[in-house]
């Protein structure tokens, strides 16, 4: 059998490790990698459109924080970052695409405690493209999500690469059929799997869950939020139930991959009229105005 790098990496990709442009599927890390043997990484997904980056600072300002969280150093200061990316960019070709960003300690002898001296982290970087005729069909024909019980740890505000829960619950979610999982904790909705959750009320108001450690503070979310208050739309950024979330007019999610995605079911039962709702299009437009993507 052919190894996944062989058969399927698309030729002439390339991703970045440390210093060096690679062929996509020659590129490798240490085996004692702190990422890949403790899970001490975090990363970055940036949506590249149209060649241009969307949200890039503030998807740099998160990795600088989840990385001081975790004490690790920034692997390259932000302008070198930064050209490394557009070179990257450049290198691939590609114009619409999905930008990844991992930083882990670096390699050392398996210990749970680095050593006092380490080398400088790990930085991976790859891209890929990105398929907009999946996500225009989401976004015009809505998606189920299924609930799943939140196991995850308690800081997940720190974009970690720790996501076992995560695709735990991703699978279960999409052997019921649905696209999405919806991490439920103590009745409440916190969040999607890799999105955050969204409902609109029967009063019209926008409901994201408020930010705290239960849940990643996304960079869409935050824009859509900016969105929002520009045209004075009634926002509430609260705790919402399971309950109330089935009985909400609109429901939606949003990430760097897709910025309204309108949800239609949860766990089977129709969210208002089962069909992508008005409010969850208005803040998708005013989004993708805001960010430049629409005239
Ligand atoms: N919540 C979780 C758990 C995520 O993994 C993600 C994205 O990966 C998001 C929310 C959305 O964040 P962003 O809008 O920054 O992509």
């Amino acid at each position: 059998m052919k190894k996944w790098s062989e058969s399927r990496a698309p030729t002439g990709r390339y991703a970045y490790v440390d210093g060096r442009y690679l062929r996509h599927g020659q590129a490798s890390v240490h085996i004692e990698d702190r990422g890949l043997q403790l899970g001490e990484a975090i990363y970055e997904v940036c949506n590249l459109r149209h060649g241009r980056l969307i949200d890039e600072e503030p998807h740099l300002d998160r990795m600088e924080r989840s990385l001081r969280e975790i004490g690790v150093p920034m692997p390259l200061a932000r302008a070198a970052l930064k050209s490394v990316m557009r070179e990257l960019i450049a290198r691939n070709r590609i114009k619409d695409g999905l930008l990844y960003i991992q930083v882990s300690r670096g390699a050392a002898k398996r210990d749970h405690v680095p050593p006092a001296t380490m080398g400088r982290p790990t930085l991976i970087i790859t891209l890929r493209p990105q398929d907009l005729g999946g996500l225009e069909k989401r976004m015009a024909q809505g998606v189920a999500v299924s609930t799943q019980p939140d196991i995850r740890w308690g800081r997940r505000d720190i974009k970690t690469t720790n996501l076992l829960p995560n695709v735990m619950a991703k699978l279960a979610a999409k052997n019921k059929g649905a696209f999405e999982a919806w991490l439920v904790e103590e009745g409440k909705i916190a969040e999607g799997s890799s999105t955050n959750a969204w409902i609109v009320t029967a009063a019209g108001e926008i409901v994201p869950r408020d930010l705290s450690s239960s849940i990643l503070a996304g960079v869409t979310r935050k824009l859509i939020l900016e969105a929002a208050a520009e045209a004075q739309m009634k926002v509430s950024e609260r705790a919402f139930t399971l309950e109330e979330a089935k009985n909400a007019r609109e429901a939606f999610l949003s990430s760097a991959t897709g910025a309204c995605v309108p949800v239609v079911t949860i766990d089977d039962v129709a969210v208002g009229d089962g069909r992508p709702g008005p409010l969850t299009r208005r803040l998708g437009t005013l989004y993708a105005r805001k960010v430049g993507l629409e005239g």
